[in-house]
């Protein structure tokens, strides 16, 4: 029987606009967790120890429980257009202030990805970790991009392809980015997302962990 990797929920039904992946219904009946979010989990799970989170400040993007707030020493949340909401590309706080950040399937939705993946790193401590995801990289070679908010398209500015890769050693220099492709345990698909720190300890801790690893940029 096919559980939920952050409730043990047993239960799924179809995703926002009745969505199912494949034949599956991708979202947990408990927690209303998606692919992303189960993956992101099992990720994060594989690379990190619980009680060094405990000395962590946290600061997440997404409104979603890819992390447990519970984990940390301090945790912030920024919803959009509600409480702390913070513009991504131009966040309101020091540099170095956040241990680990999480940004799930928002840069999509801003004029300057780029810009926000600049702060995402600038906000990050010498020691710490982001984790940066948007939709679909695994299925998508070249980024689209037509510069306004598509809301037929959930209001995204761009489809961001494979080929972004190639822009992070720029984007972000002397910045380990290593993307990780992993399975959903629920529906079987596969996401890639960016395990992104200015400490090579993490990626030392990605490629000795079971997850299939490729280093993006920073080597
Ligand atoms: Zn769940």
């Amino acid at each position: 029987m096919k559980r939920c990797n952050i409730c043990d929920g047993k239960s799924f039904i179809p995703g926002p606009q009745n969505r199912l992946a494949g034949k599956a219904p991708p979202a947990c009946a408990k927690c209303g967790s998606l692919e992303r979010h189960r993956i992101g989990r099992r990720i994060i799970l594989a690379i990190s120890k619980r009680d060094e989170f405990a000395n962590y400040a946290a600061l997440q993007f997404s409104d979603d429980r890819l992390v447990e707030q519970a984990w940390f020493k301090r945790y912030e949340i920024s919803i959009f257009n509600g409480p702390n909401s913070l513009d991504v590309q131009n966040i309101n706080c020091a540099s170095e202030m956040y241990d680990f950040v999480i940004c799930c399937h928002v840069i999509e939705h801003v004029h300057d990805h780029r810009k926000a993946i600049v702060e995402l790193a600038r906000v990050l401590t010498k020691q710490g970790l982001l984790f940066l995801a948007y939709p679909n990289p695994c299925h998508r070679a070249a980024t689209v991009d037509w510069g306004f908010p598509d809301w037929r398209r959930f209001g995204h500015y761009r489809e961001i392809g494979r080929d972004f890769e190639s822009e992070y050693r720029s984007i972000v220099p002397n910045t380990f980015v290593a993307a990780v492709t992993a399975l959903d345990c629920v529906t079987e698909s596969w996401d890639r997302v960016y395990i992104i720190s200015k400490n090579a300890s993490w990626m030392e801790r990605l490629f000795h962990s079971s997850l299939q690893v490729e280093m993006v940029a920073g080597l």
